[in-house]
């Protein structure tokens, strides 16, 4: 009988091999053990799969596969957040002394990493409108690797032209990568139409309930080993229990896109309809099942913003998107805030601008929410 010191240690045990529980069950250890030094060579030897969680995890593991099926890649990574997929996946494409080419109209934070933290790794990136693939081939250098965008932009919902996007970067031997967060697989598959890398922010439509942080890259298997070193050496690794959640999400997410889409298609064309407001953003022909869950309105300058948003009742000002509640962001203040006051201008983010995240509540009761704070604000 080990002492008490040593029991309190020791006692805890997995029972037995033979529980079949239905779910996966959370693997949160920072490690896996060995019998003896045979069973640790074998997983040098590629027979056993886990040795240390920063390198690899059952939960990890199975929302990347998970993904990568989704999205029709063969591979696919789970990562710490959206960013460091994409830090991951634009690592794994480009070194030192190379360039990457990067639509304007990115996500705030997406703009960051590329603009100010990748000229630390010696990369070199620049922006150009994708909405003219012209220019886009013009600021094609000899040293460009990779083509970056997304799927449907953020905050004016841009459906990218990813068959042009693909033939222009084959034509140049160049790689393409396209966040396809607002899309989903569930309306977009990038893969698909030639993509080499899709990367996502899980905290958003495949979490699906905001309550974690995660990323994911899927893509070609070469490249994605590639990212996965990235990951191993950088530390970017998904934890266990987020990716658990992760993948519990990611179960509902045909269901939840079903409503979330067909409720933000109810929404924009009522707002289209009410005379505060000047402009209802919303992508057309995005899929057969819909055209996204995000709907973006410029209210009038006749209309107190201040106003708008303490009158939105039940519908509460949250700096993210794709929970299953409707919620509202404010883009000047928020994921635009660090660019300058050109820049704003150029991509059209103005004072009356108002980013809505659809949710799967009932679609009369977030139509009227948005009508009433619209009254309310409205100066006749
Ligand atoms: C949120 C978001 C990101 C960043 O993802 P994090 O999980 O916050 O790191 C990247 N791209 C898009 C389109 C996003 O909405």
């Amino acid at each position: 009988m080990k002492r008490f010191d040593t029991q309190t240690v020791h006692l805890s045990k997995k029972k037995s091999n033979t529980i079949d529980s239905k779910i996966t069950p959370i693997y949160q250890t920072s490690a896996f053990k060995f019998k003896d030094l045979d069973d640790l060579e074998s997983f040098y030897q590629g027979e056993k799969d886990y040795l240390y969680t920063r390198v690899g995890n059952p939960n990890t593991d199975e929302l990347g596969h998970a993904v990568a099926q989704l999205e029709g890649a063969p591979s696919g990574v789970a990562t710490s957040s959206g960013l460091s997929a994409i830090l991951v996946g634009v690592l794994a494409v480009a070194k030192q002394g190379d360039h990457v080419l990067a639509s304007t109209d990115i996500y705030g934070g997406t703009y960051q990493l590329l603009a100010h933290e990748l000229s630390d790794f010696g990369i070199d990136v620049s922006f150009v409108n994708y909405e003219d693939l012209k220019e886009v081939e013009k600021n094609i250098r000899s040293n460009t690797k990779l083509l970056y965008s997304e799927s449907v932009t953020n905050p004016l919902l841009r459906t990218e032209s990813l068959k042009n996007v693909v033939e222009l970067a084959r034509k140049h031997d160049l790689k393409t990568m396209i966040d396809n967060t607002f899309a989903t697989p569930y309306l977009c598959q990038p893969y698909l139409e030639g993509v080499d890398l899709v990367v996502h922010s899980a905290t958003k439509y495949i979490g699906g309930h905001s309550d974690v942080t995660a990323g994911v890259l899927v893509g070609h298997e070469d490249i994605i080993a590639k990212a996965r070193s990235k990951v191993v050496n950088l530390g970017t690794n998904l934890s266990p229990f987020e990716a658990w959640l992760t993948c519990r999400g990611l179960k509902t997410l045909s269901v939840r896109m079903e409503r979330h889409v067909n409720n933000a298609q109810y929404l924009a064309d009522s707002l289209k309809e009410h005379q505060a407001v000047d402009r209802v953003y919303y992508p057309k022909h995005v899929s057969e099942r819909g055209n996204g869950a995000i709907v973006t309105i410029d209210i009038t300058d006749s209309c107190d913003v201040d106003t708008f948003f303490k009158s939105l009742s039940w519908v509460n000002i949250v700096p993210t998107l794709a929970g299953v509640e409707t919620t509202v962001s404010y883009p000047l203040s928020t994921s635009h805030r660090a660019l300058p006051e050109e820049a704003l201008k150029e991509l059209g983010i103005t004072k009356g601008l108002i980013r809505i995240s659809v949710g799967i509540e009932d679609k009369e009761d977030i139509v009227k929410a948005f009508v009433d704070a619209l009254d309310q604000s409205y100066m006749k």
